[in-house]
């Protein structure tokens, strides 16, 4: 699955322009500058695959990936950005919740948390939005380098804990860094499961 191609083959930012829900779909979410991009790359073994969403608050597409032509990838906009016009984060919600509720072949979503910073308000919001949609989620720790083996047991933990508040949570959290490569395997596999279900 991960050894094919990984083409970028369009952003949305409206439902009328998403490709045609005709296989399995995954998604990745996380507030803006989590490592979305680079965990995204470092998964698919790509050098820039996703494309530099690093204009905080100002990317607003929805990004679509054919993985080996075997399930979409889908890298949704980063959020949280403490700056972001009011407005902008109205639309981003409006088509996220769109985006969550009428795609049938959504399979699962991974939800991107920071190792240092745990699980925010905003991203309780989004887990939240996942829970009203349905839509089964995977809480996945990024940069887990920056932080000492102590410290990332209990912030797994604690997310762990976290979690439990959310019905469509998955309880097993992936602990990952893209700069080492550590749980990377870890979350292919979990990708792979999926489509072998
Ligand atoms: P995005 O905004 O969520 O797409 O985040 P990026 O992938 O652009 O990463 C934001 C910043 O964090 C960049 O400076 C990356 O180099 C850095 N970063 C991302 N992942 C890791 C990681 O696993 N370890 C470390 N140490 N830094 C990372």
């Amino acid at each position: 699955l991960f050894a094919g191609r990984c083409d970028f083959v369009k952003g949305v930012v409206a439902m009328d322009g998403l490709p045609a829900a005709d296989r399995m779909e995954i998604c990745f979410a996380g507030r803006s500058n989590v490592g979305k991009s680079s965990l995204i790359n470092a998964l698919t073994g790509r050098k820039a695959l996703a494309r530099a969403s690093n204009t905080p608050g100002r990317t607003q597409e929805i990004n679509f990936f054919d993985l080996s032509g075997a399930l979409w990838l889908v890298d949704l906009p980063g959020y949280g950005y403490a700056e972001a016009p009011v407005e902008v984060v109205a639309r981003w919600q409006a088509l996220l919740k769109t985006y969550l509720a009428g795609r049938a072949t959504l399979r699962r979503a991974y939800v991107l948390i920071d190792a240092r910073h745990g699980v925010k308000p905003v991203d309780h919001e989004i887990m939240t939005l996942l829970d009203g949609a349905a839509v089964s989620f995977q809480a996945v720790l990024t940069k887990s380098d920056k932080i000492g083996a102590a410290a990332l047991a209990k912030v797994v933990e604690r997310v762990g804990e976290d979690l439990k508040r959310h019905p469509t949570a998955f309880p097993a959290l992936i602990a990952t860094s893209s700069e080492t490569g550590a749980g990377i395997p870890t979350l292919r596999a979990a990708v792979a499961r999926l489509l072998a279900e």
